[in-house]
């Protein structure tokens, strides 16, 4: 495709350069002549040549003549002002019956001609063998005007590969085969896998595609071709250990053999989602203590509510208050409160399982969420934990402040769904927990 422009740029100065040279070994500048010869099916539309090895003459028929413009339409004009070297050579070894038999897809290529005004003129060229009158039997080239058709494909490659993504476009049968009937060659620039690879096996897009995230890009490609609406997914892929962030977006099609079509974009968007993470991870984090803030654990409650009502997911929480928390800022000052703050999260953070998630709902109050866990289970939790603060949390900076907690024990039941309700039944188990005298757990049951 490259060479197609650049021979449209150059066409003048090229058939200035090779106009009159011998072109062929043994052949020098065969000149076209119109042949009254040709067999009937070839005269009326389709540009047919016959070049004859014993005369050395390249006999067309008016609908060649025709593809020339009036400038080329006298006889005797040489094949080299209309021809480049390579092409004129390609096409009479394949006229030729002695040099190379006819192949199966009857030699189909494409060649150049100069056509009206200079304009390169591209032709899809078949090669047919003939009976003539007299019984011998001559080979005919016929040539196909595709110049149209490849200006468009040319036009849209170079606009395609202009764009700041991979442009694609992507085809499921209904038997789930599937392939990239287009993929531009920017695969290589965020891959580097060749477009061509991708052509050759469908399988790579996915198989690129971090197992983590493969189900969802997966889950929305099943989910727009049942709805027939916007495929849209956010994707790490790994290649050679690199791991880069994506966004695929393609609209699909229905096409009359029940295939769907999806034509889309992917683009890189690696600096966005990063600092969309770190936006997240700031968003959600404690500023005094590092741990999970109220807005996060507020979602994250929601979160097992949901999984509660669709999968009688039990879970339980822990809320806890610290103990007399006010007199240890009055006697040793905010600052040193703040500290005490961040020793207890850390000796808590450590103390929970990796699926629990632990977070400070403000001031001296914090709440740990225990997935899969019932009350019995989560008050074992909280026992540990508390004999641990006593002991751990005895003193701090050699200052006594014999550190202790309340807390309150619920869990997602039938008739406490609601992330509210849960909370609101451990903070009046927390409250009972303080009135009885502090530095002790109580739960329900
Ligand atoms: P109780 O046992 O009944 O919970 O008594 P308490 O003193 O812990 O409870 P109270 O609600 O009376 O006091 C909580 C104190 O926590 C008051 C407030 O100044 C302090 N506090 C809240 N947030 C912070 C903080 O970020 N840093 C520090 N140093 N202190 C805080
Ligand atoms: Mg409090
Ligand atoms: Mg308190």
């Amino acid at each position: 495709m490259c060479n197609f422009s650049r021979h449209i740029r150059t066409s003048r100065s090229w058939r200035n350069r090779v106009a009159g040279r011998s072109l062929v070994p043994g052949i020098s500048a065969p000149k076209l002549e119109i042949d009254r010869q040709f067999p009937t099916e070839f005269t009326d539309n389709v540009a047919s040549m016959r070049w004859d090895a014993t005369t050395e003459k390249v006999l067309v028929n008016e609908a060649f003549k025709g593809l020339l413009g009036p400038s080329h339409r006298r006889t005797g004009v040489n094949l080299s002002e209309l021809m480049t070297p390579p092409d004129i050579s390609k096409l009479l070894e394949k006229l030729d019956s002695k040099r190379s038999p006819i192949a199966h897809d009857h030699g189909t290529f494409l060649c150049r001609l100069i056509g009206n005004d200079e304009k390169i003129l591209w032709l899809e060229t078949t090669i047919c063998e003939c009976s003539a009158n007299e019984g011998n039997s001559y080979r005919y080239a016929t040539f196909k005007d595709v110049t149209d058709r490849l200006t468009k494909e040319l036009f849209f490659e170079n606009f395609a590969d202009s764009l700041p993504g991979i442009v694609f476009s992507y085809t499921v049968y209904p038997d789930s085969s599937h392939y990239f009937s287009y993929i531009s060659i920017k695969t290589k620039e965020f891959f580097g896998i060749e477009n061509k690879e991708f052509l050759a096996n469908p399988d790579l897009a996915f198989d690129i595609i971090e197992p983590e995230d493969l189900p969802f890009v997966r889950e929305r490609l099943a989910e727009s071709k049942r709805t027939m609406t916007h495929w849209k997914a956010e994707y790490r892929t790994t290649v050679k250990g690199r791991t880069r962030w994506f966004e695929g977006t393609a609209i699909p099609k229905l096409q009359p053999n029940g295939s769907v079509t999806w034509n889309g974009i992917t683009i890189a968007i690696d600096d966005r989602k990063n600092l969309e993470l770190e936006l997240k991870e700031v968003a959600s984090k404690d500023y005094l203590t590092g741990i999970f803030n109220r807005r996060y654990l507020s979602e994250f409650l929601r979160d097992q509510s949901e999984r509660f009502d669709r999968y009688q997911e039990r879970s339980s929480v822990i809320l806890i208050d610290i103990d007399n928390f006010k007199a240890i800022n009055d006697e040793h000052g905010h600052d040193f409160g703040d500290l005490a703050l961040r020793q207890f999260s850390e000796l808590v953070s450590k103390n929970v399982r990796k699926v629990d998630t632990f977070g400070r709902m403000g001031g001296e109050e914090f709440l740990i969420v225990l997935p899969n866990t019932g009350i019995q289970s989560a008050l074992k939790v909280g026992k540990k934990i508390l004999k641990k603060t006593r002991s751990k949390l005895r003193t701090i900076n050699g200052i006594d402040v014999a550190l202790t907690f309340s807390a309150g024990i619920s869990e997602f039941s039938a008739d406490q769904t609601s992330a509210n309700k849960v909370l609101k039944r451990a903070d009046q188990l927390l409250y009972e927990a303080k009135s009885e005298g502090r530095n002790g757990i109580k739960t329900d049951g």
